[in-house]
């Protein structure tokens, strides 16, 4: 078996590099190895009873071109769901208590989120000490930048919520880019948000309603798995599933992938697999990527979504877009969801629909509790947060072991050698052990990687 491309793993990065390959570049010799039964890896939804269970990813934000692109060519622009507008308000947990993140400046001045101490600590941004040359952390970013209750409360929920990552151990520069480059660009964030305020409001566009910074949280109809599974269709059979790569050798000018079917023969390959399965394969053929691959841990992840018919059940208000926990606070819980309020359409009219998340690099050992335990846990925190512990009509529990790669400070630097060491090798490395974990940031990737596989085709 020959191929001009071979892409190693089939989640969103690898349907997404084959996808863009043929498209941008018209290269449709393209084989995906899989090594499961299904395309997507993370990207999971499953129907159950009214609910939409997400495994995975809850959406994406509708900020990013690539990824648009990529849902309009394959035929679901018309699919696409946005966050509702009843999904508006989010919530940080403080102090025991549920706390409403205001929008405007003004507002967040006056709001109860931090102490007053720490909101006028706020004020003192635009002097704050200059960056230092090293790596930071996002914690000590943000504590030189808005003050150490700020840093605690909001910047720590914003690491938990994307990350479920410790702010005291992730690299500001690989994590937050965006927020480096303000830095960098203004001099301040303050200055920097002004600047984006002035220019949002010369655009025409309002603030506020469900969109969080930079975008809107959106799906598909019948939730995220839609866009792999379109994209898995239009492969037909390039796609291989049930395909583990067991080993990658050069030889020649191109390469020979190892798979239980027998050895596939490719010009080029993309690996999109998580950092430590990449460090494997590469062994051979690249050996000095294997020390930063291996530099580069996940954190494991637990999903508890819970169905309530009777929308009454808790003491407390359930809407809005959700909460997240701060160190320090609910130790069980990294942040809940209110998926019904997000996206009415995933639960049965008038229910409530939770989704927490339990573990990340805070509390990994609660991500293997057993499902009586893990659900005891959640049921408990949920019950001090929202004042009630009613008996949930419908549960259902999943468990990433390798759940979110964590950037932690060097990352940048451990991600720049990996990819010297694969480049001189003539592979390509794309996926979420790198250059950002979202959806958005994988689809880039693999578009990035595919033209890169282009010009090396066309050479
Ligand atoms: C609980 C959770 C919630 C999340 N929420 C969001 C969210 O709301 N929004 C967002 O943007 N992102 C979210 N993310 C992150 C995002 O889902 C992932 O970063 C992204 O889907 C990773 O895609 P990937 O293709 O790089 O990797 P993966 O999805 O991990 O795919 C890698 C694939 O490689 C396969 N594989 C492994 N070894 C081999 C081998 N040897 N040979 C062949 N195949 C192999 C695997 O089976 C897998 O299918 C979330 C992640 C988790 C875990």
């Amino acid at each position: 078996m020959r191929t001009r491309a071979a892409i190693v793993g089939g989640g969103i990065t690898g349907l997404a590099a084959a996808t863009w390959l043929r498209r941008d570049h018209g290269v449709d010799d393209v084989v995906v190895l899989e090594a499961s039964d299904r395309a997507g890896g993370k990207v999971r939804t499953e129907l159950d009873a009214g609910y939409t269970l997400e495994w995975g990813p809850q959406g994406f934000l509708d900020n990013a071109p690539d990824t648009l692109e990529l849902a309009h060519l394959s035929g679901l622009g018309d699919a696409l769901v946005r966050a509702d507008e009843a999904a508006a308000d989010r919530f940080i947990l403080r102090g025991g208590r549920l706390r409403r993140v205001a929008t405007s400046p003004l507002a967040f001045m006056a709001s109860d989120i931090l102490p007053v101490a720490g909101r006028l600590r706020l004020l003192g941004e635009p002097f704050a000490r200059r960056r230092p040359d090293h790596d930071e952390t996002v914690f000590d970013f943000a504590r030189r930048r808005i003050g150490g209750r700020a840093a605690e409360v909001l910047v720590d929920a914003m690491v938990t919520g994307v990350f479920a990552g410790d702010s005291r151990q992730l690299s500001l520069a690989a994590t937050f880019p965006r927020m480096a480059a303000m830095e960098a660009e203004h001099g301040s964030l303050t200055r920097a948000m002004f600047a984006k305020m002035r220019e949002a409001r010369r655009a025409g566009k309002k603030s506020g309603g469900p969109s969080g910074p930079g975008g809107t949280l959106t799906t598909f109809d019948n939730g995220m798995e839609r866009l792999p599974g379109r994209l898995a269709e239009r492969l037909g059979e390039c796609l291989r599933l049930e395909q583990p790569v067991r080993a990658l050798r050069r030889e020649g000018s191109g390469f020979i992938l190892t798979t239980e079917a027998g050895e596939l023969a490719a010009e080029s390959v993309i690996l999109t697999l998580p950092a430590d399965g990449t460090a494997r394969l590469l062994a051979g053929p690249a050996p000095a990527a294997v020390a930063p691959l291996e530099g580069i841990p996940t954190v494991p992840i637990a999903v508890v979504m819970l169905g309530y018919k009777d929308a009454g059940v808790f003491d407390r208000p359930v809407r809005g877009f959700g909460f997240l926990v701060p160190r320090g606070e609910e130790p069980g819980l990294l942040g809940t969801l209110y998926c019904h309020d997000i996206f009415p359409g995933q639960a049965p009219s008038g229910s409530l629909f939770l989704r927490v998340m339990v573990g990340g690099a805070r509390s990994p050992e609660a991500a293997a509790l057993d499902d009586d335990a893990l659900l005891a846990q959640v049921r408990d925190a949920l019950g001090r947060v929202l004042g009630a512990d009613p008996e949930p009509d419908k549960v259902w529990i999943v468990r990433w072991e390798r759940g979110i790669s964590q950037y932690t400070v060097g990352h940048l630097g451990r991600v720049a050698a990996a990819e010297k060491a694969a480049d001189a090798a003539g592979i390509e490395l794309a996926g979420s052990p790198y250059r950002g974990v979202s959806v958005n940031d994988c689809i880039k990737q693999a578009r990035a990687a595919a033209t890169r596989v282009a010009q090396r085709l066309r050479r």
